[in-house]
């Protein structure tokens, strides 16, 4: 999962980033709307992380420019403006959750496990296909009774992968939701993870069609053994 940070405090922006990397998710950070704007347009981010006072103009406006292109990129305003009315008008102009700085990063985290959540249409944590269980507090896939603990890079390649069901993700599509702009250049590893992946849960989960990518079949698993 890759989210954007926007945020121009320095030692939150930092202490942030360090956070949610630690957490197992990929994270792009800018200090300014301006920044912000551009990477919400050049990048299909699963959730962005915004400061409503920004230097060169409000998150609150960017919120706006950001719905008015009909991008539904689930956001979370995270201020220290604490009266009702700056929530409200963040939540009327299409923000999906709001904390109130000072937060603690538990907190964090489960507000963005509801979100994908609730993305997901799902009324439970879990994310289950056919037998397959996936927990996105502990980066743990279920199957058969058996538990596999996934690497970030592994689980992320499921999620993804679950979303469209029987539609193929090109290794450039995968790559840009595993990797953020720092780490662009490990990039070949896409192939490693899938590898890693077949061989704790069985190479039947995930096919390839060469020239198109990967993808989870969309018929019960049971009926490809
Ligand atoms: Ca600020």
């Amino acid at each position: 999962m890759r989210l954007l940070l926007v945020e121009d405090d320095e030692m939150l922006g930092e202490s942030l980033q360090k956070g949610i990397t630690g957490a197992g998710y990929v994270v792009d950070w800018v200090k300014s709307a301006n920044e912000g704007s551009f990477a919400i347009q050049s990048i299909l981010y699963d959730l962005l992380i915004l400061d409503l006072g920004l230097p060169d103009y409000s998150g609150l406006e960017l919120i706006k420019e950001i719905r008015n292109q009909n991008n539904k990129v689930p956001i979370i305003i995270i201020t220290a403006k604490d009266t009702i009315q700056d929530r409200v008008i963040g939540l009327d102009v299409g923000a999906d959750d709001y904390l109130i700085k000072p937060f603690s990063l538990d907190e964090l985290f489960a507000r963005f496990r509801a979100i994908f959540r609730r993305l997901g249409g799902r009324a439970n944590l879990l994310i289950e296909y056919y037998g397959l269980t996936l927990n996105p507090k502990t980066f743990e896939a279920m199957l058969d009774d058996e538990i596999y603990k996934l690497s970030n890079k592994e689980f992320a390649i499921l999620v993804a992968l679950l979303e469209t069901p029987g539609a193929p993700l090109s290794k450039s599509q995968l790559e840009e939701k595993l990797y953020g702009w720092d780490d662009l250049a490990q990039s070949n590893t896409v192939e490693v993870f899938i590898h890693g992946l077949r061989k704790k849960l069985g190479s039947k989960w995930i096919k390839n069609i060469r020239g198109l990518g990967y993808f989870i079949p969309k018929v019960p698993v049971d009926a490809l053994k």
